[in-house]
């Protein structure tokens, strides 16, 4: 009896249908065309290549790099009765003897083979006398440069394919997304006019959001409390963060328990079985957390921190709802994130001796091209599965109605800094003139007006005039419209003077969030300079030319510049003084105290003590100069 590929999936794996693009791979493979597979983890690769093993005359040969997959893919294998075997670093002398008797004896329809055994000369013996039909490359990213998980010993797989009395069918398969590894595995592998099949991406149970915060702790604390008692991850960059966040999630009762490469084997093995058996709920984690564990009833997964690429963020992401059950997706981020994302990368693998300036150069280039998907994915207004699908190579509807941008027709947008200029204005107006004006005076004065009442009364002169300039009149009136509906501000009945209330300073001085609702196809104003914390908290607001990436640079180089001189000075290397990273926070927090200067990562007592002033001068000197 000839079976057919529903009857093998049927009898040997025990499923009744085949899952998006398998059947195209299959189809392709049987019908000796080269094949190129790309699917996600999960997404049933093994499928296409081991049902057309079984279909084929002679021997399908796997290379896969991964040992224990290997291993665990040959004990499922024989299990369901198809003769399999392995050859890998892993086995004694006698295993390999054993194993390639069987092979000379014809007992194995698939032989998995590491890459590195390719090159052996009596692998290649025996394999001239059977004849191979399908070679199936596992984890074909590894031909790339371009990726994290170069291996040479693939480069090698066509060279070795050549050696075979005749060249059998390749099919590769990979879950990586860029195009550049894509056109690598191609024309690397030398494949050959490959049917290619980009599949299983979809998650349909999964429902994404991306929510722009400054103020991660509240939005993280509001989105778990709409979730408690599910089971779920907060993924953060930093070590320093999930600390913080997972004692801050603590303190506020929720049973929260936290992962990352800097605790010690016992504690990162008890926690994620705290995890594990649901006696926490909530993980905060780096993404050390994730490999290999396989909790299928995940809630939820919220990254409090924007990841440095969308293959990162999407793998993460995916470890929600694995059981099927609708989970969430979301992502908070802030400019913040960004700026720390690009600095990373401009100034990762800076003295990597191992690799040459081209090669560096390249990845780089690289790196840059996956962040900026993951920062068009947290900007755009447009579906956000369709993104991810689309970053994938996926075809998908255009919209999925089941994502943040798709369901909502309504947003909310942080104005907190926004808010505090106003709250900040009506206060100078009042100091200054000694009584509370209305609302379209503070208006004016906020969009830098040159209304005549305003020059005579001198409010031109007050360092919030202009403040708002690039807002419109009519946004400038809905966030004082916002702070009333809060109750930070009050219209005064009788001379509709627009007035304090006591709760501005909760806003003013301490950073009280607020938000203002939008209608999903509004944009948000031009975002108003932005200003440092002193600004916010002592100092009176005087409005500054825009800032921007460029000159957060400038005081990322006067920093550097600072480091350089101590460490001449020192005669030590730079890094002993301090990381980049520690010198981008440093920039990021602009402290200007020692207390501040305390709280930038990688800064502790002994280093603030000796380096701190010359710092915080630099901070000083950069904030006077550009007139903050
Ligand atoms: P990958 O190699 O892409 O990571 P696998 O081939 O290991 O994924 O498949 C992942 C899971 O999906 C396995 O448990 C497998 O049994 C299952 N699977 C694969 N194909 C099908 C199918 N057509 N129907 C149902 N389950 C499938
Ligand atoms: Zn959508």
């Amino acid at each position: 009896m000839t079976m057919d590929k529903h009857t093998v999936l049927r009898r040997y794996f025990g499923h009744d249908t085949f899952r998006p693009g398998q059947e195209a791979l299959i189809d392709a493979v049987l019908s000796g065309r080269d094949a190129l597979g790309v699917m996600p983890t999960g997404g049933g690769k093994s499928m296409c290549y081991q049902v057309p093993a079984l279909l084929l005359p002679g021997v399908t040969l796997v290379i896969s790099p991964l040992i224990s997959l290997m291993k665990d893919q040959v004990a499922a294998l024989r299990a369901s009765g198809v003769g399999a075997v392995f050859l890998n670093s892993s086995m004694t002398t006698d295993e390999f003897f054993d194993a390639c008797r069987g092979i000379d004896l014809g007992l194995y329809k698939l032989i998995y083979v590491a890459p590195e055994r390719l090159g052996s000369e009596r692998f290649l013996g025996l394999l001239r006398t059977q004849a191979v039909s399908l070679a199936a490359v596992d984890e074909a990213h590894c031909i790339s440069q371009w990726g994290q998980d170069f291996r040479p010993s693939y480069l090698r797989i066509p060279e070795f394919l050549e050696k075979l009395p005749s060249r059998p069918v390749v099919a590769a398969f990979t879950a990586t997304a860029t195009a550049e590894v894509r056109r690598d595995i191609v024309e690397l592998l030398g494949l050959r006019d490959p049917a290619v099949t980009v599949t299983g991406f979809d998650r349909p149970n999964l429902f994404f959001d991306v929510t722009k915060t400054k103020e991660k702790l509240p939005a993280l604390l509001d989105l778990l409390a709409e979730r408690q008692g599910k089971s779920g991850i907060v993924y953060c960059a930093t070590r320093a963060n999930v600390e913080k966040v997972c004692a801050e999630l603590n303190a506020q009762g929720i049973p929260a328990t936290r992962y990352h490469a800097g605790l010690t084997d016992e504690e990162r093995r008890q926690n994620q079985e705290d995890f594990q058996f649901d006696r926490k709920t909530v993980m905060v984690a780096t993404n050390a957390f994730g490999m290999g564990i396989d909790k299928s009833n995940v809630g939820f997964v919220i990254h409090y921190n924007m990841p440095k690429s969308l293959e990162a963020y999407y793998q993460e992401a995916g470890r929600a709802g694995r059981d099927g059950e609708a989970a969430d997706c979301i992502l908070l981020w802030s400019d913040g994130d960004i700026q720390t994302a690009r600095f990373l990368l401009e100034h990762s693998g800076e003295d990597n001796e191992e690799m040459t300036p081209e090669k560096q150069a390249m990845v780089r280039a690289q790196d840059r091209r996956r962040l900026d998907a993951m920062v068009g994915y947290c900007k755009t207004t447009g579906c956000l599965r369709a993104h991810i699908l689309d970053y994938f190579g996926q075809e998908a509807p255009a919209r999925c109605g089941n994502c943040g941008n798709c369901l909502m027709q309504y947003r909310q947008v942080d104005i907190t800094r926004e808010a505090q200029m106003v709250l900040s204005c009506v206060k100078r107006v009042r100091d200054k003139l000694g009584y509370y004006v209305g609302t379209a005076l503070i208006v004016r004065v906020l969009r830098g007006s040159r209304d005549k009442r305003i020059k005579e009364l001198e409010l031109d002169g007050l360092s919030t005039y202009g403040l708002l300039r690039t807002v419109s009149r009519e946004r400038v009136r809905q966030y004082i419209e916002r702070l009333e509906a809060e109750g930070y501000l009050v219209t005064e009945a009788e001379h509709s003077t627009l007035r304090l209330t006591a709760r501005a300073g909760e806003v003013l001085f301490r950073g009280r969030p607020v938000t203002l609702t939008l209608r999903a196809e509004e944009q948000p104003e031009p975002q108003p300079e932005r200003r440092s914390r002193r600004d916010r908290a002592e100092r009176p607001p005087r409005s500054r030319p825009a800032a921007s990436a460029q000159t957060d640079g400038e005081l990322m180089t006067a920093l550097k510049f600072v480091r350089y001189q101590i460490a001449q000075e020192e005669g030590v290397p730079l890094y002993i003084i301090f990381s980049n990273a520690t010198l981008a926070d440093m920039a990021e927090k602009r402290p200007h105290t020692m207390d501040e200067f305390l709280e930038v990562s990688g800064v502790g007592q002994a280093k603030a003590s000796r380096y701190g002033k010359a710092f915080l001068d630099a901070i000083e000197e950069y904030e006077e100069f550009h007139g903050e």
